[in-house]
């Protein structure tokens, strides 16, 4: 459903993704690791262009992402992105939050946009937050919201970059649950972060970033339990 080849990205003289292959299969959760700088945002951001690539190729749903001529509103759509900011609206409800791209880009009416807005919170367990304005909820919470805001717009694949590296230790676990009930659930996700023991319980392939390059993949219990690569070791060492 994801398959980058040879990606190459630069800003300036500074090479930041120097061949980057991956693949993501339908109902897959790949899970990316490395250090920081590594390019591990730059890769997730050029799936959904918002950095242009210099070369290679991404094809996301079918839709060849790097062809100049692609329709990116309409591959946009099929996928979902969290951030580790959660870019709420802070004027509006949570359920406002969750209704308006639903009408505006899905053309999706306000009682059908309501309906799959509470779906959606209930599946990240707030329900009873609908009326309330994001200033009026945790980070974990608020978080949640961003990820179902995200669910709303039926996504065919979710892509995650550290979304709970912002968040206060004890609210990080509600965020990895709704994530790992995804997973159970079948989504397909593309997932940048720092929480080893949800990488190895959860991910289907993990791959280890250094310096712009895939320097290990594989199943977790190989890339996270017994790294070949010295750097991979190195790097385990420091976050284990
Ligand atoms: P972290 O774990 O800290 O989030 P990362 O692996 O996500 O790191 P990136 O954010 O992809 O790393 O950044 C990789 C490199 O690209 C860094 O050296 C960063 O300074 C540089 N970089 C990222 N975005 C830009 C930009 N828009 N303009 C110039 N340089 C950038
Ligand atoms: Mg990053």
């Amino acid at each position: 459903i994801v398959e980058i080849t040879d990606l190459h990205k630069a800003f300036g003289q500074l090479e930041v993704l120097r061949g980057i292959d991956l693949s993501v299969r339908r109902g897959e959760v790949v899970c990316v690791i490395g250090p920081s700088g590594s390019g591990k945002s730059t890769l997730l951001r050029c799936v959904n262009l918002l950095e242009v690539p210099n070369s290679g190729t991404i094809v996301v749903n079918g839709f060849e992402i790097t062809d100049p001529d692609v329709d990116i509103d309409r591959a946009r759509q099929g996928i979902g992105m969290v951030f580790q900011s959660f870019n709420l609206f802070a004027h509006l409800t949570v359920l406002e939050n969750l209704t308006i791209a639903q009408r505006k880009v899905l053309k999706r009416g306000k009682a059908e946009a309501e309906r799959v807005a509470r779906e959606n919170l209930e599946r990240v367990g707030l329900a009873e937050k609908a009326g309330s304005l994001p200033a009026q909820l945790s980070g974990g919470q608020q978080q949640r919201a961003a990820i179902a805001r995200s669910l709303s717009m039926d996504p065919q694949v979710m892509l995650f970059d550290e979304p709970t590296s912002a968040l206060d230790p004890e609210l990080v676990g509600d965020v990895l649950s709704v994530m790992r009930q995804l997973a159970e659930e079948g989504m397909t996700m593309l997932v940048v972060t720092h929480e080893m023991q949800f990488a190895r319980e959860v991910a289907d392939k993990v791959l280890f970033m250094d310096e712009g390059v895939v320097v290990e993949q594989g199943a977790p219990t190989q890339v996270i339990g017994d790294p070949r690569e010295e750097r991979t070791k190195s790097f385990l060492s420091r976050v284990l």
